[in-house]
């Protein structure tokens, strides 16, 4: 396999601005002073052992690349890379003669949003690092929009938070996929993305999504098709037995890992009574046996005023769920534990409003598991062949097909409104 490896913060310790006047060529670089992380050396000489081909993609300046990859990794190297953009690392790897539309032959591994961007603009898979910190969203509780996040919301196929780890998704690529993803594919894991941990006076708040709802382009185990599919009358049994099963492997998996964590409850996040397909959740609820009580301990107020569809942001999604939705008071949660399951995680304002409002009721431990996790819209590698901008995928919302649109201004964009099939 082609591994296309970032440099910065993903082989090497340089995240201290320190480093800047080298990485931008203002001064000469000093390979010596500059720090791979632990086992990076190794990881490069391994994935040589395995048969595959590292190739360093970096943004940086040739002359502060070039030494120090060649000091320690002795691997080919892509400097200037402008990531996001696909320009220089597609004419690198059409000039040593690869076949770009094999997929899955090549991956990208990067510690930022550049690196999953500039992997699903060409559909290949890729893996976040987090080497640095062990939780993803803990810079910024508040407003779910810490740098971190942002590198999440961006969708990779994998996170690792070791080189090991990186190791054991190659090696075994559809055991390492999100649960919802793998189960698509007839593969059981008990992965979830993991969007926000948080822990007061041993009293856990944990958000988890266990599949991407890709915006725009991505690598084919995205599974927006599938949540398309979710919200159509015409929706299969089988594929929300698919989900129901996942669901329940993951949260086995929880009580696996800490059997002192006891849940008392199960609930959802109430279907409104306009909600087409109607019950459009609770069907699938029905569908998931935890061994717990399921109650509908969630439920909307009689005149919802609104959607939150309408409501793009994180306060105002907090604010709508605050003013029209509401806790039963037929249940006692004082001391309770409950898992609460959500179709879609897009800002997190849905699952942060829930969770405060569970432990405004004295609730104990929080779990927040939705089925699809809303990645950003990548711009897509194709230009419009009648005006030349770059064109956007969207999902045609009658049938769940994509295609390419040069979005013109009426739908916000800058393009003249050519559409054209995707894939
Ligand atoms: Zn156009």
């Amino acid at each position: 396999m082609i591994i296309l490896i970032d440099l910065d913060g993903t082989l090497v310790n340089t995240a201290s601005e320190a480093f800047k006047p080298m990485k931008d060529g203002k001064i000469d670089t000093d390979p010596n002073i500059i720090l791979p992380f632990n086992g990076a050396i190794e990881f490069v000489k391994k994935l040589v052992e395995l048969g595959h081909t590292p190739i360093v993609v970096s943004d940086s300046v040739g002359k502060y690349v070039n030494p120090v990859v060649n000091k320690y990794f002795g691997v080919p190297a892509i400097s200037m890379a402008y990531k996001p953009n696909p320009k220089v690392t597609e004419e690198y790897l059409l000039s040593k003669g690869l076949d770009l539309s094999k997929r899955e032959e090549i991956i990208i591994i990067g510690d930022t949003w550049l690196d999953i961007e500039l992997g699903r603009t060409f559909g290949f898979r890729t893996i976040l690092t987090q080497f640095y910190k062990a939780n993803p969203s803990s810079e910024n509780q508040q407003d779910g929009i810490g740098k971190t996040w942002n590198h999440l919301k961006s969708g990779p196929t994998y996170v690792a938070r070791t080189f090991e780890e990186v190791i054991k998704i190659l090696t075994n690529p559809l055991e390492s996929l999100w649960a919802a993803e793998a189960i698509m594919k007839g593969v059981k894991t008990s992965n979830a993305i993991r969007l926000f941990d948080a822990s007061y006076d041993g009293e856990y708040k944990i958000f988890r999504a266990l599949g991407r709802q890709e915006d725009g382009e991505c690598d084919r185990y995205g599974i927006a098709s599938t949540y398309k599919e979710f919200h159509r009358e015409d929706r299969s049994t089988d594929n929300l037995k698919k989900l129901a099963e996942c669901f329940e492997n993951y949260v086995k998996s929880i009580q696996a890992i800490s059997p002192g964590l006891k849940w008392d409850y199960f609930t959802y996040v109430s279907d409104k009574a306009s909600t087409t397909p109607p019950n459009k959740l609770k069907v699938l609820f029905d569908l998931i046996e935890l061994g717990l009580p399921k109650d509908k301990i969630l439920a909307w107020k009689d005149v919802v005023d609104g959607s939150i569809r309408n409501r793009p942001h994180y306060k105002e999604r907090r604010d709508f769920i605050r003013q029209n939705l509401f806790v039963s008071t037929e249940f006692d949660l004082s001391g309770r534990s409950i898992i609460i399951i959500d179709d879609q995680f897009t800002t997190g304002g849905t699952a942060h409003e829930v969770a405060d409002m569970l432990k405004q009721r004295g609730a104990k431990h929080i779990l927040f598991i939705t089925m699809f996790f809303m990645t950003s819209l990548v711009m897509s590698r194709k230009s419009c062949p009648k005006c030349g901008k770059p064109m956007k995928i969207q999902m045609r919302k009658s049938d769940g097909n994509k295609f390419y649109s040069c979005t013109p201004p009426q739908y916000r964009g800058t393009g003249c409104g050519h559409i054209e099939n995707y894939g």
